[in-house]
């Protein structure tokens, strides 16, 4: 990671549906620190080893960004607490995805009741201290807003260079700090995204406690309601169809992302420049979910090779 840290990551075109996309390929920065969790990660990545010893923080066990700041501590040499709600005994017994890795590279879990959660997330707070980071869940956090500022000047940069006028920055959101901070530092385009958590309400209250919402930032919704992380035959559908024009995305945020934008497609203007946000490592335990809704047929799987 650190000899290719500093150079942008590269931006390929990629013909979809009839239209040409450009995809800003940050998920080949590092397969365990991905997409736009290395961009918020940025800070930490370059903060010295001797700033802190712990990183404390919660939420999913599959979440991308759990398995980002697993790696990033490994890769300092601090300690990462993290707290979930239980994990069920089959995975405790043979973790899989994310969750494995994670555990692989030190992470120690702490898992609490869903009645204790939110208290106990909310007290991870006071362990902060000068040595102890507090991360809050899916690092929505000021600390992510330097990093986005580098990828911003990037976007900014390749913009420049390719003399493109109107310009839509596409990127989808869970907590919605990649989109909030890109659209902050690009006022001369906009951001296009969708909430993959919830709905655009909650979106907007996320990005909200942020600062303020930028004017340039629009939330595309879905027709269909899609809830987080579970498979659905349309997202596959459209996974496959962008892997087979070349380019894998992620099977959560990354299809749905896509399949709001060809809703969308038609009633935009401008050059669309896609930023992959990573997340492929935590595809192999969504296409298992896939496969075992029968949602996937297994020839088709064997044909793929996933
Ligand atoms: C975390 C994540 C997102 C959402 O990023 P936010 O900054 O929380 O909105 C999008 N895509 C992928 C692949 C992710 O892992």
């Amino acid at each position: 990671m650190n000899k290719e840290a500093n150079a942008p990551s590269r931006v390929e075109r990629l013909v979809f549906h009839d239209r040409v996309f450009y995809v800003k390929r940050d998920d080949l920065i590092d397969p365990l620190l991905s997409g736009n969790k290395y961009r918020k990660l940025y800070s930490l990545i370059k903060t010295p080893e001797d700033q802190y010893n712990t990183i404390v923080s919660y939420g999913g066990t599959q979440s991308n960004a759990m398995l980002s700041i697993a790696a990033l501590c490994h890769q300092k040499g601090w300690s990462f607490h993290y707290t979930s709600k239980p994990v069920p005994e089959h995975l405790k017994q043979r973790p899989t995805g994310n969750l494995k890795l994670a555990l692989e590279m030190g992470m120690q879990l702490h898992e609490v009741t869903p009645d204790d959660y939110e208290q106990k997330t909310l007290q991870l707070k006071l362990q902060r201290n000068d040595s102890t980071l507090y991360v809050p869940q899916g690092g929505a956090d000021p600390l992510a807003q330097s990093g986005i500022n580098v990828l911003a000047r990037e976007i900014y940069q390749w913009w420049q260079e390719n003399g493109i006028e109107k310009l839509n920055v596409v990127t989808p959101s869970g907590t919605g700090t990649t989109a909030c901070y890109l659209a902050t530092a690009l006022p001369c385009m906009n951001v296009l995204t969708t909430a993959c958590v919830g709905g655009k309400a909650y979106l907007e209250s996320q990005i909200e406690a942020l600062g303020d919402f930028p004017k340039n930032l629009r939330i595309l919704e879905n027709e269909k309601k899609h809830h987080f992380a579970k498979p659905y035959a349309e997202l596959f559908d459209i996974y496959r169809e962008l892997k087979d024009a070349g380019i894998e995305f992620d099977l959560i945020y990354g299809a749905h992302m896509w399949h709001t934008l060809l809703q969308h497609i038609d009633a935009l203007e401008g050059a669309m420049l896609y930023i992959h946000s990573g997340g492929l490592i935590g595809n192999a335990t969504m296409l298992d979910r896939y496969r075992h809704k029968g949602l996937i047929a297994p020839l088709e799987t064997a044909q793929q090779g996933l």
